[in-house]
């Protein structure tokens, strides 16, 4: 009895640790129709693959330095940490002669899991920018329909449309404190590595797809004890061994895209309440 009991005991331990409270399975349908965001202090709940979010901020749709791609998707709310970030890595890429940059997806108004496209953006930590820099600002009917631009051919970058200002664009990126890791393809981080030393190539990930953006992810912000942080990156540059074997996988898997999402993530369950704050819902639009 007494093997039992510790077992128990430390499965109840494991469990508070990865959440502090119950997790429940939920669809994405309610969490995509919500249009504004939670009243609460501002908080990361649960993890990006699992979670969602309240006291979110929109990202100024005329930020200096950067254009929010498909605001109709209504996918441009987030943490205020993850707002200043991407704020200010737009002032950045305008100092460097990057502008504008081009933003993807961020979260929904409350976070949660989307109907279509991302498994992670949930709980307002993640952010999609695109390697294409366009030189000029985009017109309203581009914004709405991006044409991307692939940085990979095979499993090399294309030297035709990857260059030293995609390159600056990351090193700007990962130099911020507040980011936790950058998701690429692989050819692109054997780019970078191929390209030179510093502690931020340690933060790009290698992942399938990520050929045409890079997905930067932010640490949990330090008093937010709701947030669930990933594991840390191992360390070294990770420009060795590890890299290696994602460049002779047999096969390379093509980005996901906008698919449907058929998983309910089990969320903590203080997503219930938060989903069912009062506010605007309506269809989602693409
Ligand atoms: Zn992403």
């Amino acid at each position: 009895m007494a093997l039992v009991g510790r077992s128990f005991l430390v499965v109840m331990m494991v469990l508070s640790w990865v959440s502090p409270v119950a997790a429940e399975p939920m669809s994405a349908g309610p969490w995509a129709a919500l249009t504004g965001p939670a009243e609460d202090r501002p908080s990361s709940i649960g993890s990006a693959a699992a979670g969602c979010l309240t006291g979110a901020q929109a990202l100024p749709l005329d930020s200096a330095g950067l254009q929010v791609l498909r605001p109709q998707r209504n996918r441009f709310w987030s943490h205020p940490r993850t707002i200043d970030y991407v704020t200010k890595l737009g002032r950045d890429a305008q100092a460097a002669g990057l502008a504008p940059l081009l933003v993807g997806d961020l979260s929904q108004p409350r976070g949660g899991p989307m109907a279509y496209g991302h498994g992670s953006h949930q709980n307002g930590l993640d952010v999609d920018i695109w390697f294409r820099l366009p030189g000029k600002p985009l017109g309203a009917a581009e914004l709405s329909s991006p044409a991307a631009v692939s940085m990979v051919k095979g499993r090399k970058v294309n030297t035709k449309t990857w260059g030293a200002r995609q390159l600056r664009l990351l090193e700007l990126a990962a130099s911020d404190s507040r980011v936790d890791r950058i998701f690429v393809n692989p050819a692109i981080k054997a780019a970078a590595c191929k390209a030179g030393r510093g502690d931020w190539l340690a933060k790009l990930r290698p992942w399938w797809g990520h050929d045409e953006h890079f997905h930067v992810r932010l640490s949990c912000a330090a008093d937010d004890t709701n947030c669930q942080p990933q594991a840390l990156v191992p360390p070294g540059d990770g420009c060795g061994a590890e890299l290696q074997s994602w460049l002779t996988k047999s096969t390379i898997l093509p980005d996901q895209g906008d698919k449907p999402n058929t998983r309910r993530p089990n969320l903590p369950a203080m997503c219930s309440a938060i989903l069912e704050q009062p506010g605007p819902r309506e269809a989602a639009n693409r």
